[in-house]
């Protein structure tokens, strides 16, 4: 589960790294031109000893002289850099305008700490999850049976529809984006389904965490009765870009877990921060296990769709896929 405290402490420590080691590499460069360079060493010499005139050229008021040290000054100035360049030796430049590379902007983590934060959050999340199994080109629709069923219902043609309206979610991915709740049995794509939007929406470079009920609530309640002040898994939670809980209704369901749930839920709607919930429930089961209080915002605020169909993994494991 990515998005703690700890990620951002990792990529602020990567930026701060990256910069020194520019400066290093810098330095090292110069002191090698110093050890070696005959001319480098003179010029060095002759700039510092220009700009000592100077300074002195500038208290004195004697405006000739300080143009012609100037001069003198770019003279050198220029040859150096032509020494520098012809060894390789680059100056580093700011990298983040917005920091000047410190990582901090007006009082805050800057914008390419942020970036740093999310990148490392998806190598994270594709090194934990199967994500390249589960993505849309491999989303077989041919698994669902063209045959309507006693209601009328087609399953490949809902299957098409929830494919889609999960590429539009990708592609329109933004804080006015829709929560999605996926219900019907299992084996029907919707962990499949899930994961291929956590895959996208990661590599469009926003935060998403992904897990199941069970270990996404034990770990905010393992940390909350562990009472050190700790709060990265409940922050993830509530403040990732995208939140993922699969499996809904099979973990346990504790009064701490109950209050953090409806917490999540509300939360998440109310600050525009989008959450895609796959349960094998119906939705009376929801309302039984979760109470209509929950219930009513998924109504509100989540686009609901229902999986029907045989179960694809029998159906691969006949084929002995
Ligand atoms: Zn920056």
């Amino acid at each position: 589960m990515g998005y703690s405290k700890e990620i951002y402490v990792k990529a602020l420590s990567i930026k701060t790294d990256s910069v020194k080691k520019a400066q290093q590499i810098y330095e090292e460069g110069l002191q090698r031109l110093r050890a070696t360079d005959e001319e480098f060493r003179t010029i060095e010499i002759a700039l510092a000893k220009a700009g000592s005139a100077i300074t002195l050229a500038a208290f004195s008021g004697d405006e000739d002289k300080l143009a012609e040290l100037k001069i003198i000054c770019d003279g050198l100035n220029e040859k150096k850099q032509g020494i520098l360049s012809r060894a390789g030796i680059k100056k580093p430049t700011v990298a983040c305008r917005l920091c000047e590379d410190t990582g901090y902007a007006k009082g805050k983590l800057c914008q390419c700490v942020l970036d740093i934060a999310k990148k490392l959050t998806y190598d994270r999340l594709s090194k934990t999850l199967p994500l390249d199994n589960c993505r849309f080109y491999n989303f077989d629709v041919n698994y669902y049976s063209d045959k309507a069923m006693a209601d009328g219902s087609v399953p490949r043609k809902r299957a098409i529809s929830t494919l889609n309206l999960c590429k539009q979610f990708v592609e329109n991915f933004s804080p006015d984006t829709r929560s999605l709740l996926f219900m019907g049995g299992a084996g029907l794509g919707k962990t499949h389904l899930s994961l291929a939007l956590v895959a996208e929406v990661s590599a469009k470079g926003y935060s998403v965490v992904y897990g199941s009920a069970q270990n996404l609530f034990a770990a905010a309640e393992k940390e909350h009765f562990s009472f050190s002040g700790e709060t990265a898994a409940q922050d993830a939670l509530l403040n990732c870009d995208l939140l993922v809980i699969d499996d809904l209704g099979t973990e346990f369901y504790s009064s701490f877990a109950a209050s953090l749930f409806y917490n999540v839920i509300n939360s998440r709607l109310l600050n525009r921060k989008p959450t895609v919930i796959n349960t094998n429930l119906t939705f009376d089961e929801l309302e039984k296990k979760y109470s209509a209080r929950i219930t009513s915002r998924f109504i509100g605020g989540y686009d609901m769709k229902l999986f029907i169909g045989t179960d694809i993994r029998q159906i691969k494991a006949m084929e002995g896929k």
